[in-house]
């Protein structure tokens, strides 16, 4: 069992003043594989206390100097991209070719995305041509609580750790106690680059406790948080205080258009899209919708595509999913999976109970669901595992009010060749993203969502912004 009791504060590795502990858990054998120390409030306020003497040098710091640490930093996140990819396998569950190249990847791209957009940042310019004494000035927002969810652990903590050095802020950083290890070997990266003492600290710690210290700590200028849309409540709670600055990225579920002229591939991608990472993604496409006049097909081919998804060991090479996160994850997924055959929906392939063969580990059978109403619960709730419900719709503005009638607005999908329908339905879905025919979202573009999936952008320029205040200074003169 690895021992990753100690905290990052100030440029060092320091014993926590907690002697508190949780095991961090294998979720492919339910075995300790770690053990952490549950951070209280006197570790929290060291660590706030850090990052803002840190803060009154680091603000100022010039944007070569950034860019220089960043780069250094980028190098070695390459040189330790193998443990990072083996610590969220262990962490997390993620096989061991999916932590490689997506879950470690989206963490280097981000690295090299938020360096590009640093480079070409002005921090300061003129209102416009029209008022050349009037400057603007994009100042760091301050100290910063980084709080991250297991399921893409690097992904995320790159997405804020990055540009809040970007952008001259200094930080703490809360990763999910339940997937902390790769953000414990981001620490060592930033240990080895040696950045000025106090600039990245880390707490670990659970949400109630040491979640709270932070995000109540009344020198904690900005929170930017990745989780459930229950946390991003309580957290707005205690930012509201104090007028924080909160950054929340949410919950999901996103609905994956699928009209009658979609490519001959749609209708599996949009099963692998739901069911990749065990269906543990924000902006999974849980919500197919398949116009009637291709319904009874897609069944069939979903049913025969989910029978043979392979379900199997995260340490093993290939395409196939890992289990979920945790046990209250599992039994939480297979009440939801119960309610949608209780409500009946259509079980298609899956159900309940474990894939057969595997019965050590949170592993749960890739289910569909045929026949959903979007009232039932499987089609409101962000179930957060491999589980597909299919809605079918008869026109255009139907698909479009299903597809909006939910409390979430993160990423829908549109699959049609007709490039007219895509523009009118992509301006009409309420969502902060749209993927049309599998083409993605770029790693730089804004990503966030309306209503329930948060508040703020995150990732490329719009992510570096989320961590800077704009001042405007009027009668400058040059
Ligand atoms: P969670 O809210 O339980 O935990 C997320 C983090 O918040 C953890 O570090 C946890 O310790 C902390 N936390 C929990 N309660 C807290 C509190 N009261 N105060 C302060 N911190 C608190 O979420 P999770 O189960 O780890 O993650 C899954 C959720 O994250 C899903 O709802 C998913 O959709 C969402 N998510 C959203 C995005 C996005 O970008 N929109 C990305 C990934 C995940």
């Amino acid at each position: 069992m690895l021992d990753k009791k100690n905290f990052y504060i100030n440029g060092a590795w320091v014993k926590p003043n907690s002697s508190e502990e949780i095991k961090v858990i294998d979720p492919a054998t339910e075995q300790n594989c770690a053990v952490i120390t549950l951070g209280n409030k006197a570790d929290v306020d060291l660590a706030v206390s850090a990052a803002k003497d840190a803060y009154e040098s680091w603000a100022f710091s010039s944007k070569e100097e950034r860019i220089g640490l960043l780069e250094k930093l980028y190098e070695n996140y390459k040189k330790r991209w193998a443990d990072i990819a083996e610590a969220i396998t262990l962490e997390m569950g993620a096989p061991k070719d999916f932590a490689t190249k997506l879950q470690a990847g989206t963490g280097a791209s981000h690295i090299k995305s938020f360096i590009r957009y640093l480079k070409n940042f002005e921090f300061e310019k003129p209102l416009g041509e029209h008022a050349p004494n009037q400057r603007l000035i994009y100042e760091p927002k301050g100290v910063c609580a980084l709080i991250t969810p297991w399921n893409w652990p690097m992904n995320q903590v790159c997405l804020k750790v990055m540009p809040a050095i970007a952008s001259g802020c200094t930080m703490v950083l809360k990763p999910s106690e339940l997937a902390p290890l790769s953000s414990m070997i981001l620490a060592e990266i930033i240990d080895e680059v040696k950045f000025p003492k106090g600039v990245f600290n880390l707490v670990n710690g659970d949400g109630a406790t040491t979640g709270d210290a932070l995000t109540s700590h009344p020198d904690i200028n900005m929170i930017s948080f990745t989780g459930s849309t229950r946390a991003g409540a309580l957290i707005s709670q205690n930012a509201a205080r104090d007028f924080k600055r909160v950054s929340l990225e949410l919950g999901g579920k996103g609905a994956n258009i699928i009209f009658k002229d979609a490519d001959p591939e749609a209708i599996e991608r949009g099963a692998l899209r739901c069911f990749r990472n065990s269906g543990q993604s924000c902006n999974a496409p849980t919500r197919m919708l398949v116009e009637k006049s291709m319904y009874d097909e897609a069944i069939e081919r979903l049913k025969k595509y989910t029978e043979n998804f392979e379900v199997g060991d995260p340490k093993k090479e290939g395409e196939h999913i890992g289990p979920v996160i945790s046990e209250i994850q599992y039994n939480k997924i297979q009440t939801l999976i119960q309610k949608g055959i209780d409500e009946g929906a259509k079980l298609v392939a899956g159900g309940t109970g474990k894939p057969e063969g595997l019965d050590k580990g949170y592993f749960v059978k890739p289910t569909v669901f045929a026949d959903v109403n979007n009232d039932m619960e499987v089609a409101r709730t962000e179930i957060f595992g491999p589980v597909l419900s299919v809605i079918p719709f008869e026109t255009e503005e139907d698909a479009i009010k299903i597809a909006n009638d939910t409390a979430y607005g993160l990423t829908n999908y549109i699959q049609t060749q007709d490039s007219k329908k895509v523009q009118r339905v992509a301006r009409k879905l309420r969502s902060g993203m749209v993927d049309v025919n599998g083409a993605g979202i770029a790693v730089d573009a804004p990503f966030g969502g309306f209503k329930h999936s948060g508040i703020g952008r995150e990732a490329g320029e719009h992510g570096l912004e989320e961590f800077l205040e704009v001042k405007a200074v009027g009668g400058w003169s040059n």
